[in-house]
């Protein structure tokens, strides 16, 4: 059986099992900002505590198998867990590196990491590749801090530097909500890696029933809704759950959520050719998010084989957007990250199954 990691417990817990106290902050020391991969590495831990720990924990739960690396600076990592399930972490470049005329750094580039919580999905999304996998079962609180870890240690990237973080891998994170909350309170750590629950964004395709639970358990994170489409027969298709959880229950779950004034709730609209690329869809959906202080990411569907849907052309994505944008609606047109590589969700471990 799979032992649990270090990285399943928040500091508190640690300092129930671990005794003396100090340990615990080399420990978690050598965890978060050290990134160890192995007990080999904790130095400065005395070895009798190292071999006491090891019979009942591992250190990391996850190796990375293979990534892809994309002109854009994406990386695409299939990561291996212990019992040799596989899933994926996505490292993005949001924004390059400023320097002056002189080569000075200005400002450092920025960094987002999608990140998985489970192996497979529920839902059952028709335009999913993840999704035809069926689901193989959730990732512990251990196994979606690793993945954090893992792609800071991957890229260098040191523990104090700015990195935001989004659950928008595979999986349905409201659905593994107790693993899911525990990992964002460890990565709020002050003496860990210290991310903010403003700079965390739990995507969900609209479990009305939990967003009302993370809502009250008042973490501070942002949510993003993956909505996709404006009536429910369309979005029944797109996304099946919606038949429980339609679209007027999402909306309702939104207007209830602790949402900081400053900012907007995202709305996540995959816009797929003949489908809901329409300025009819437009007009509703800006009808739909009227009362909400909303944003719209239009993303642009990435078709990956065997899939019935397309990729919209530009001019009905820019018509689209301007019709948002001239009604008073923020909106952005997401850049195709990876789009040289293996870039829709779930693609990297299709193709890397029986390798
Ligand atoms: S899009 Fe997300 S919620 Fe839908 S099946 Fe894929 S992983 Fe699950």
């Amino acid at each position: 059986m799979s032992k649990p990691s270090l990285l399943d417990f928040t500091k508190k817990e640690l300092l129930t099992l671990i005794k003396p106290s100090f340990r615990v902050n080399q420990i978690f020391g050598w965890l978060y900002h050290r990134y160890a991969n192995s007990y080999d590495d904790m130095k400065n831990i005395p070895k009798a505590l190292r071999e006491e720990l090891a019979e009942k924990y591992i250190v990391n739960p996850l190796k990375i198998i293979n990534k892809e690396i994309s002109t854009d600076g994406t990386i695409k990592y299939l990561l291996e867990l212990q019992d040799g399930k596989t899933m994926e972490a996505v490292w993005l470049k949001m924004k390059d590196a400023i320097h002056t005329e002189d080569g000075e750094l200005v400002q450092e580039a920025r960094f987002t990491i999608c990140v998985s919580t489970q192996v497979g999905c529920k839902v059952g999304c028709s335009f999913c590749l993840t999704a035809k996998g069926g689901f193989t079962r959730d990732l512990t609180t251990g196994e979606i801090v690793a993945q954090v870890v893992a792609l800071k240690r991957d890229n260098e990237h040191k523990h104090n530097r700015m990195i935001n973080i989004v659950y928008m891998g595979m999986g349905e994170p409201l659905d593994n909500l107790d693993n899911l909350a525990k990992a964002i309170e460890i990565f709020k750590e002050e003496e860990g890696l210290c991310i903010s629950g403003k700079r965390q964004t739990v995507s969900t395709s609209g479990l009305s029933n939990k967003i009302d639970r993370l809502g009250e358990m008042g973490l501070g994170v942002h949510i993003a809704i993956s909505l996709h489409a404006v009536d429910d027969k369309l979005r029944t298709e797109l996304i099946p759950m919606n038949k429980a959880h339609n679209i007027a229950s999402i909306i309702d779950a939104v207007k209830r959520f602790p949402i900081d004034t400053r900012k907007r709730v995202m709305f996540e609209y995959l816009v797929i050719k003949d489908k809901n690329d329409d300025l009819a869809s437009a007009k509703k959906l800006v009808k739909l998010l009227s009362d909400i202080k909303a944003k719209v990411n239009l993303i642009y569907f990435n078709p990956y084989p065997g899939t019935p849907y397309e990729r919209p052309s530009k001019e009905s994505m820019v018509s689209f957007a301007d019709y948002l944008i001239n009604h008073g609606l923020l909106c952005t047109i997401r850049d195709s990250k990876g789009m040289d590589i293996s870039a829709a969700c779930g693609q990297l471990k299709e193709q890397n199954k029986g390798a």
